[in-house]
């Protein structure tokens, strides 16, 4: 583990650095206050800080106070290193936000022990850190297919409709539903179903810009944001994606292969609205019609000529 040593006494910090090297810490010099912000505040800072009180430019007290208010994650563990050894000077390192306290001239066996249990902390933080990135994965993802689940692909479009009233450009929403699903789960059965749903996944997927995004937003039915896109283009996209699909049958089960289209509905947003729902519903009314005109085709819809405007 990587431990910050600010110390503005040259023997002090070659000290430390010596002690803490044989404990087989890694160890990163600052000799004043000033420089032990400048590390402590990029985002690969140390997660530990050992800080001399009395310091040029900031003392320790003032960098602690600096680091709290950033309240950077992962945290950082602050030691104050200090020679007053007054109960109301103690209280003011705490309060400045530092975990621990060491009184100089220290016992090289308490800095040891007391950076072992600042250790724990950090390393209990991180597995915390790590579970919730887990979790919030897990959160966001549809299972089957991989793809990012209903909530997360409409906060993506939300996200991108929020840039796009930013810089005046319009986003391609584009929702398709794989034809006669119904009819491939009664006639090879919900496994061969589910092959199905994540080789079309991987189809929509490959066939995408690389800043497009696609999600699954029902059953057998998808949610693409095209950033940035004009109704055109956004067509032209929803129909790579309808050839992809058809081009060629899916192996869903050892000798099984499945002929799988899908019926496309296609808007772009506009400045009039920031509501991911009003467009994808203008999409589905799209898409609606494609379902009735034959399916297996793409059928695009701005929001002015929606039923949704005249209603
Ligand atoms: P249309 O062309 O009009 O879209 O007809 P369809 O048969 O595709 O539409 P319908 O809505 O009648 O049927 C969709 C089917 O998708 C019904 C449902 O059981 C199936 N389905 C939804 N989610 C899953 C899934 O995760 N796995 C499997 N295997 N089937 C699913
Ligand atoms: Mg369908
Ligand atoms: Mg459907």
């Amino acid at each position: 583990m990587k431990v910050l040593i600010a110390d503005d006494s040259a023997t002090s910090r070659a000290m430390l650095r010596k002690s803490l090297a044989r404990w087989g810490y890694e160890v990163v010099m600052a000799e004043d206050g000033a420089e032990a912000w400048d590390i402590l505040e990029k985002p690969d800072a140390p997660p530990m800080a050992i800080l001399d009180w009395v310091m040029p430019h900031l003392t320790g007290p003032d960098v602690c106070r600096k680091v709290r208010e950033t309240r950077r994650e992962p945290y950082t563990y602050i030691l104050l290193l200090t020679s007053k050894n007054s109960k109301d000077e103690t209280v003011e390192g705490l309060e400045a936000g530092a975990d621990d306290y060491i009184v100089k001239p220290f016992d090289q066996q308490e800095l040891s022990v007391r950076l072992r249990a600042g250790k724990r902390i950090i390393d209990l933080q991180l597995s915390l850190m790590e579970a919730r990135e887990e979790l919030r994965e897990k959160a966001n993802k549809d299972l089957l297919t991989k793809l990012p689940n209903r909530a997360a692909i409409m906060a993506i479009l939300e996200t991108e409709i929020a840039r796009s009233h930013r810089d005046q450009r319009s986003v391609g929403v584009v929702i398709l539903d794989i034809d006669h699903f119904k009819r491939v789960n009664d006639t090879y059965g919900h496994f061969a179903g589910d092959a199905v749903l994540r080789e079309t996944a991987a189809r929509l997927k490959n066939s995408m810009r690389a800043y497009d995004q696609v999600g699954r937003y029902g059953g057998e039915e998808f949610l693409v944001v095209l950033p940035n896109c004009e109704m055109e283009q956004a067509i032209h996209q929803a129909d790579r994606m309808r050839l992809r699909l058809q081009e060629s049958k899916i192996l869903a089960d050892a000798g099984v292969e499945i002929a799988v289209t899908a019926s496309f509905g296609v808007s772009v947003t506009d400045l009039s609205d920031r509501n991911p729902e009003v467009f994808i519903r203008v999409a589905d009314e799209a898409l609606y019609r494609a379902k009735a005109n034959g399916r297996n085709r793409v059928e695009s819809l701005y929001f002015g000529d929606s039923d949704l405007k005249s209603a």
